[in-house]
C-alpha cells in the first residue's frame, strides 16, 4: 500500500507547467499564486460524492475529468480563464490502479486548459473528490446571476439533455439497449466545460450560469438573483442528437429538467444578437436563442407558437430528491 506521500509524489505532484501565475506548487504549507496585476481572482469549489454524484465503481479516468471539468464550467460561467486548483481526496485505499487513470483524465483536461494542479488534502475515507478552482478577470466583468434584465435574450450553448437520457437508460426509467445508452453517456461522463465561450461573453451578455441541475432551476437562480421573470420557448431548446429523435414530451422534460449538461445559459440585450453569435463563432461553441427576460418574478414556459405551457417539472434538488 501507498504511504500519502509517495501517492501524492507519484500521482499529483508534477512540474509545474502552467506557472503563469503559480509561484510555488505542492509540497510546502501553502501555495503560491501571484495574480495578474488589476485582475480579479474568481474562486469556486465543488464537490464529487460517490453514490450522490457518481455511481460506485465509476471509470476513473472519466471521474478524474469529471471532477475538474465541473469545476471549470462554474470558471466559464462566469467569464473567468483559469489559473489553477487544488484537490481535496477522501479514499478508501491508495490503489495505484484507480490513482493512475484518475490523475491522468484530470491533467488531461488540466493541460488543455493550461490550470496547474497546485496542491491539496488526502486521507483516507469514503471516496469524496473535491476541487477548488482559481480564475481570474478583469473587474466588472463578470458574468454575474444578479445581471439579468428585462427585455434581454436568453440563449443556450450547445445542447441539453443527453446526461439525464443517459441517466434514464442506467436507471432503467426508459428502455435504451446498450449503444443507444452508449451514445449519450459521453455527455454525462465526460462533460465540455464552455470556457471559450465564457471568455468570449465578456462585456456581451449580463448573467450567466452553468446547467448542472437542469435548465428551470439554474435559470431559476439567475431570475430569482435578478429579480426578473421569463418567458422559455420550450421547442427551441436544443436537445442532444440522441434525446433529439425521442418523442415530444421526453424532449421538453429532459432539455428543461435534466442536469449535468454542463452548457452555459446565458442573458444579453437584444441589441447584443449579432455580438454574441460572433462569439459563439470565435469560441466554436454553437448558442440557441431560447426566450427572453421579462419583468415581474415568473417563468412562463411557451411552445413555439408562444402558447403557454403546463409542465410538471423539478429540477435536481440534493436535499429534496430522493
Ligand atoms: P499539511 O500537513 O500542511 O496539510 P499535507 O501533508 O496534507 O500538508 O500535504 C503535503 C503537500 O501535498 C501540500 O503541499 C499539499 O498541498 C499537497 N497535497 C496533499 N494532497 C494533495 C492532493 N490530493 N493533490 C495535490 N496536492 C496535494
Ligand atoms: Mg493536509
Amino acid at each position: 500500500m501507498l504511504s500519502e506521500f509517495s501517492l501524492i509524489s507519484r500521482y499529483f505532484d508534477r512540474p509545474l507547467r502552467h506557472d503563469r501565475h503559480a509561484a510555488l506548487g505542492i509540497g510546502d504549507d501553502c501555495a503560491l499564486l501571484t495574480p495578474a496585476s488589476g485582475m480579479q481572482l474568481a474562486i469556486s469549489s465543488d464537490m464529487l460524492v460517490e453514490g450522490r454524484h457518481f455511481f460506485a465503481g465509476a471509470d476513473p479516468a472519466k471521474l478524474g475529468h469529471k471532477c475538474l471539468a465541473v469545476n471549470l464550467s462554474d470558471l466559464a460561467a462566469m467569464g473567468a480563464a483559469p489559473l489553477a486548483f487544488t484537490l481535496a481526496l477522501s479514499l478508501p485505499e491508495a490503489v495505484e490502479e484507480w490513482l493512475a487513470p484518475f490523475s491522468d483524465g484530470m491533467f488531461r483536461l488540466a493541460d488543455q486548459h493550461g490550470c496547474a494542479l497546485i496542491g491539496g488534502d488526502t486521507t483516507k475515507g469514503p471516496l469524496n473528490i473535491c476541487i477548488t478552482i482559481f480564475g481570474e478577470i478583469p473587474p466588472g466583468l463578470a458574468l454575474r446571476r444578479d445581471a439579468a434584465r428585462a427585455g434581454d435574450d436568453i440563449w443556450v450553448s450547445g445542447t441539453l439533455g443527453d446526461a439525464r437520457l443517459a441517466l434514464a437508460g442506467y436507471r432503467r426509467e426508459l428502455k435504451m439497449d446498450a449503444p443507444m445508452i452508449e451514445a449519450c453517456a459521453g455527455r454525462m461522463h465526460e462533460p465540455t466545460p464552455r470556457l471559450a465561450l465564457g471568455c468570449a461573453l465578456r462585456g456581451i451578455a449580463h448573467a450567466a450560469i452553468d446547467i448542472s441541475d437542469g435548465l428551470i432551476g439554474d435559470l431559476g437562480h439567475i431570475l430569482k438573483r435578478s429579480a426578473v421573470g421569463a418567458a422559455l420557448n420550450v421547442d427551441a431548446l436544443p436537445a442532444g442528437p440522441v434525446l433529439a429523435r425521442a418523442p415530444q414530451d421526453l424532449r421538453r422534460r429532459f432539455t428543461l429538467a435534466g442536469g449535468d449538461d454542463y452548457e452555459l445559459c446565458f442573458t444579453a440585450p437584444v441589441s447584443n444578437r449579432i455580438a454574441v453569435l460572433a462569439a459563439a463563432h470565435r469560441s466554436a461553441t454553437p448558442v440557441t436563442r431560447v426566450g427572453s427576460i421579462e419583468a415581474g418574478n415568473r417563468l412562463r414556459l411557451v411552445d413555439a407558437q408562444g402558447g403557454a405551457l403546463d409542465l410538471q417539472l423539478d429540477s435536481f434538488d440534493h436535499f429534496s430528491s430522493p
